[in-house]
């Protein structure tokens, strides 16, 4: 009885056991325990050329599902090495042992070149060169740390004031340095006067309003400028002027400025509002006009001269009588009325000679002018109609031609200063506005000049110089 109680006990322990055993293997197959690594550091990572390798280290600890990590670290095995100077992709791999399992991981360190190569600069003492001229290299050498002399594979540039080298190592690093040119005249600058965009009255001519040409040294290259680039002024439209400075290495630095040729516009004409006397003089300069002008200077009057170009020894009276504010407007240069009249090209020719001295003796241009004979003069006729395609040209391209509507008679038959006076006098009498018509190449006119004047002041006149307000007294164009 005893023993079959026992008996039944040790069957009952052993069912249990069983029971328990097999609850475990099934919890145990439930957790699938394995080994979890922990890695310090990136698994995947970069290392510069010669940078000594410093293992970051990895943890190992078992894991499973049901019951989580062990407490405990598992011993790691890391295997695999990694040359620092040597560029490539090392793998290190990492085990773990769990009984007889084996667990892996692994880390891949890329060694990369990073340096780029040096280049080196060589100046030779006391060398210098102009933007104009070739430049001799002072030398130059290339190295890198892994590749070694690299100085062949250097390309160079020479681009205005500065020379680039640049070169890369086998990694494609790449290394560029400049170099200034040790310039006594460097790169220029060109600047336009008026700006780079302007509007040309039509004219006779144009004239450029100028350009500056400088580096920045301070140096001024102005002579080195070259200009093409044709503006016809006497034909509204566009056109472009280009400013180049070459050297001799196929550098250019240029500037172009647009020129539109417009509608020249000229002001309106004022009448004076006091009786005036504008004296105006013909034909000179010539061996009076000096006298004259001491007595307009002496009178404090101011009077206007129709200059010409045929007394070459006079003509430094035409700056004195602008400089003495007296209007000095165009007559002609030639006054032969054969040439100036055969085309309107020769007129314009003449008359741009006129100019010429002008400019030269005073610094400026005039848009005042009087044909030769008048407007109203018949010996053009050789050449029909030239007259009126003169007057309506010059008036368009912005110039105010004025006649008289006083003459003193001193081209025809009035040879004394007596005749001058009476002439002038007469015909001023009753005119609120007189533009009178006298020569300074005739001495007996000069001599009327202070007793004009003084008839003029004693009968309510005053005397100016003409501009291009004044009354221009045109006459009727007769051919
Ligand atoms: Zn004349």
């Amino acid at each position: 009885m005893r023993r079959e109680r026992q008996g039944k006990g040790g069957l009952v322990w052993l069912l249990a056991i069983y029971a328990l055993l097999l609850t475990a293997g099934l919890l145990s197959a439930l957790d699938g325990r394995y080994v979890r690594f922990y890695m310090n550091g990136r698994t995947e990572m970069e290392l510069p050329l010669g940078t000594r390798y410093v293992e970051p280290g990895c943890r190992a600890v078992s894991a499973g599902r049901v019951f989580g990590e062990g407490r405990r670290a598992i011993p790691v095995a890391v295997s695999g090495t990694v040359d620092a100077d040597v560029p490539g992709d090392y793998v290190l791999s990492y085990e773990a042992r769990r009984g007889a399992q084996r667990y892996h991981a692994s880390r891949t360190v890329h060694v990369v070149d990073r340096t780029a190569p040096i280049i080196r600069l060589e100046s030779r003492e006391g060398y210098s060169l102009t933007w104009f001229d070739e430049y001799e290299e002072e030398g130059y050498s290339a190295w890198d740390e892994l590749d070694g002399d690299l100085t062949a594979q250097v390309s160079r540039t020479v681009y205005d004031d500065r020379v680039t080298y640049k070169v890369a190592d086998a990694a494609g690093n790449q290394c560029i340095v400049t170099r200034r040119l040790p310039f006594t005249l460097g790169r220029p600058t060109i600047t336009l006067a008026g700006g780079e965009q302007t509007q040309y009255p039509r004219s006779l001519r144009y004239v450029d309003p100028g350009f500056t040409a400088t580096d920045a040294q301070g140096n001024d290259l102005s002579a080195f400028v070259r200009v093409t680039g044709e503006v016809t002024p006497t034909v509204c439209g566009s056109y472009a002027r280009v400013y180049t400075i070459e050297n001799g290495r196929g550098d250019a630095v240029s500037v172009t400025r647009q020129i539109e040729v417009v509608p020249a516009a000229l002001p309106e004409i004022a009448e004076p509002e006091e009786k005036t006397i504008y004296l105006t003089f013909d034909d000179g300069p010539g061996p009076y006009t000096g006298r004259l002008l001491d007595v307009l200077a002496d009178c404090g009057v101011q009077a206007s001269f129709f200059v010409t170009c045929n007394s070459p020894d006079d003509l430094d009276m035409v700056g004195r009588a602008a400089r003495e504010g007296h209007t000095v407007c165009v007559h002609s240069a030639s006054h032969d009325y054969g040439a100036i009249y055969a085309s309107e090209e020769a007129f314009y020719r003449d008359f741009e000679a006129c100019e010429d001295m002008i400019l030269a003796q005073t610094g400026s241009y005039t848009r005042l002018f009087r044909f030769p004979g008048g407007s109203s003069n018949t010996v053009s006729r050789f050449n029909r109609g030239v007259m009126s395609r003169l007057a309506e040209n010059m008036s368009a391209m912005g110039y105010r031609y004025f006649d008289w509507n006083v003459s003193s008679g001193d081209a025809g038959g009035t040879t004394t200063a007596e005749g001058v006076y009476q002439n002038i006098v007469s015909g001023c009498a009753g005119k609120q506005v007189c533009v009178v018509l006298q020569h300074d190449v005739k001495p007996y006119s000069v001599a009327a000049v202070r007793r004009v004047i003084d008839w003029g002041r004693e009968n309510g006149y005053c005397f100016k110089a003409l501009d291009l307000t004044s009354p221009p007294m045109q006459h009727p164009i007769a051919n």
